[in-house]
């Protein structure tokens, strides 16, 4: 008998800057490592971003979303560039996919890594992920302005509902106003507070931290940690409830301790950013938005226009969403093959040999090379 080799389609969007410098690379390591696991890879590139829109008006037609569908996921480099308005990509590209597939987990593991330097005063290791829900809160897009006609309607693509909103409020006329409605509901809290207890199983966690300010967001918050209690109770796993501003003020002191945090979408935002400025930085901080539909992994960076091109993007945090892409996929081994790759090549290569943004002089291809050749060693 002879195996069939499992072939993933995977859809490629390098974006723009050095999103196409790190995606080259993401791309070598993922290769090898498919080589060295007996699977393989048919790549599915994309165009879209801030160039292809420069170039053509075009942003991201729907027919990309159907043939997207049509992948096992997507990994993208960077999206942006200077002379495009802001919100137009984010909303056109980012939003867009985001909201079609359904994405309502975003992931941002943070880990130390070794040869690294934190701001931390005992160097202690950090391995925490961040569960960032992805689709509600202050992200829904219900903002209004004073002399605007007060009422909108959110329609979330989601099976179950849509949602309409309408509001009026009674200011003075002569005094400018703005409201954002912030958005929580039970299916949106539910089923992020499932996907984290199972991370935590995953991890051998047995506790999860949920990160909310409910003291002060009655209604909002308090609807959150009712329903993630009931559904942390059902899944065998406890529930920490800690307040956000004393969630940051313990990760800066002393981040030892917590694994899995739980977030609505504005706190996981800023959760993870502490936590990556406490790790590695940009050129280590890989992401993940995942969907019972199509997942998509990324870098967290951006497109960094000043060094696109120039070799000194570390391609590393997208080597590392790679990683998380091949865990999503079941390719559990080669997922940890890839990721301990990078510890090994931080821990075991001269400095030298390391990326320019971490003090090294190696180019961005050197470094995809590097980790690429401990993978073929293992
Ligand atoms: P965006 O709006 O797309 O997030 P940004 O300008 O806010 O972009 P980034 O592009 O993420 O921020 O990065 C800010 C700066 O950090 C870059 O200009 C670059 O100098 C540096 N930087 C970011 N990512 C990397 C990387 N992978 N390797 C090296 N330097 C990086
Ligand atoms: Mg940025």
């Amino acid at each position: 008998t002879h195996d069939a080799k499992m072939t993933y389609r995977i859809g490629l969007l390098p974006g723009d800057g050095i999103g196409k410098d790190v995606i080259t690379e993401a791309r070598k390591v993922v290769e090898t490592a498919a080589s060295s696991f007996g699977f393989s890879v048919e790549w599915r590139e994309f165009p879209y971003g801030a160039e292809h829109y420069l170039n053509t008006g075009e942003i991201l037609p729907d027919e990309a979303l159907e043939e997207m569908q049509q992948c096992c996921a997507l990994l993208q480099g960077a999206i942006g560039d200077p002379r495009v308005p802001p919100g137009v990509l984010e909303r056109g590209i980012l939003l867009k996919t985001r909201f079609y597939f359904d994405q309502y987990v975003n992931l941002r593991p943070a880990l130390t890594y070794p040869n690294v330097p934190t701001p931390l005063k005992r160097g202690e290791g950090i391995d925490i992920v961040v569960v960032r829900e992805n689709t509600e809160d202050l992200y829904v897009g219900l903002g209004f302005l004073s002399n605007e006609e007060i009422e909108a309607t959110v329609d979330m693509k989601r099976p179950s509902y849509t949602l309409k909103g309408a509001l009026s409020l009674k200011v003075d006329p002569s005094m400018k106003f703005a409201a954002q409605l912030a958005l929580a509901t039970e299916m949106g809290v539910r089923r992020i507070t499932r996907y984290a207890c199972n991370l935590a199983r995953r991890r051998k966690a047995s506790e999860i931290v949920l990160a909310t300010k409910s003291n002060a967001v009655k209604e909002l918050y308090g609807l959150w940690e009712e329903i993630a209690k009931e559904e942390t109770s059902k899944e065998g796993i406890s529930l920490k409830l800690v307040n956000v501003d004393a969630l940051c003020y313990q990760l800066a002191r002393d981040p030892s301790g917590y694994g899995v945090i739980l977030c609505p979408n504005l706190f996981g935002d800023i959760v993870s950013d502490l936590l990556a400025g406490l790790t590695g930085g940009l050129g280590l901080s890989p992401s993940a938005n995942i969907g019972d539909g199509l997942s998509m992994f990324e870098p967290v960076h951006g497109s960094a226009p000043d060094i696109a091109g120039t070799g000194r993007a570390n391609p590393l945090a997208a080597i590392l969403s790679a990683s998380l892409m091949l865990e999503h996929l079941t390719q559990v081994e080669a997922s940890e093959a890839v990721k301990n790759a990078v510890l090994e090549y931080l821990r075991a290569f001269p400095r030298q040999r390391h990326p320019m943004e971490l003090g090294g002089e190696a180019t961005t291809s050197e470094v995809g090379d590097s980790v690429a050749s401990i993978i073929q060693r293992m």
